[in-house]
């Protein structure tokens, strides 16, 4: 590692420390650049006829039948009464370090793990405004099966933060159900969840009303970490138990197996691939991944699967909760 890398690991985690510091957040939130270029304008024509009619709240998207696979369907969980201790991992970007967490979870078997991609920026390179490599897969490389047998779901077209539409239904419908579809082409599955791009500052309760009016996505996760074990009240606004990066990470997973386990739990844990060249953390990742795969009385599943399997008893969104 050369001087100038040094500086910038340095200066970086100084300004990721001081804004933990001042705010409570997590050490690592959402930390992409949002002035980048980005090519929303070819997208922006596709929708114009059908989001003006798609506000019927079980929205059904466009090129699918009904014998579309919807996500997370298949989860081979049967919710018998007995209260559970659910397990969530997730990772966002689609950035070309995901190719080792990818090789970790296939180590140990673990493949209930959810990626949220922006299939708009595809081939997109962040790093001068991340200060590490933030390289996101080609078109080319995501079709060559990178993620196969894991979950796909959905980051937005462009992962602008969508408050940045100004509450434009038919900019932000796009944003979501586009990226969607691209992945439905991709995989054959169609997405049910998400994740806020830019995270929690730019979530409104006007875009998850937005978001549930217009698009196929029903779960919506947040950034801050709540270390707690509770299931979400809305699936639209779903903040997380932990971050990968955070120093709490491993005895707050040991405190979920320990918990008593008397009515459904949730661990839910995200972060980014570009995170581990940061904080230079595979060895944690690995570490932490292994533990959970490795550990007894928690079922793991998808992002996506724990929708489906609380869909019926968690809203979407609370829509007089204004
Ligand atoms: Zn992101």
């Amino acid at each position: 590692m050369n001087f100038k890398r040094i500086l910038t690991v340095l200066l970086l985690g100084a300004l990721l420390m001081s804004f933990a510091a001042c705010t409570g957040e997590p050490e690592v939130t959402e930390t992409e650049p949002v002035t980048e270029p980005v090519t929303e304008t070819e997208t922006e024509t596709e929708t114009e006829t059908e989001t003006e009619t798609e506000t019927e709240t079980e929205t059904v998207p466009e090129d699918t039948t009904p014998e579309t696979v919807y996500a997370g369907m298949d989860s081979g969980i049967v919710r018998d009464g007995t209260p559970k201790k659910y397990f969530c991992l997730c990772f966002d970007d689609a950035t070309q370090q995901d190719l080792k967490i990818i090789e970790m979870c296939k180590k140990y078997n673990y493949y209930d793990v959810t990626f949220f991609i922006s299939t708009g920026l595809y081939g997109v390179d962040w790093t001068s405004g991340v200060g590490v490599s933030h390289v996101r897969f080609t078109k080319k490389e995501v079709e060559s099966g990178i993620y196969d047998g894991f979950d796909l779901a959905v980051h937005t077209l462009n992962h602008l933060p969508l408050d940045q539409y100004q509450n434009n239904v038919k900019k932000v419908t796009n944003e979501i159900e586009k990226d969607a579809k691209n992945i439905y082409k991709l995989t054959g599955i169609y997405p049910v969840v998400m994740a806020w791009p830019g995270g929690d500052p730019n979530v409104t309760r006007q875009l998850m009303k937005i978001a549930y009016e217009n698009t196929s996505i029903r779960l919506g996760r947040g950034t801050k970490s709540t270390h707690k074990f509770d299931l979400p009240t809305e699936f639209l606004w779903l903040e997380p138990t932990a971050e990968i990066s955070e120093a709490t990470l491993f005895s707050d997973f040991q405190k979920f197996l320990d918990a008593e386990c008397t009515e459904d739990m949730l661990f839910f844990c995200w972060g980014h691939g570009y995170e581990l060249d940061i904080y230079n953390s595979y060895d944690k990742l690995e570490k932490f991944i292994k533990m959970v795969a490795e550990a007894e009385g928690i079922e793991r599943v998808t992002v996506s699967e724990f929708y489906q399997l609380f869909k019926d008893e968690i809203p979407a969104v609370i829509l007089d909760n204004e």
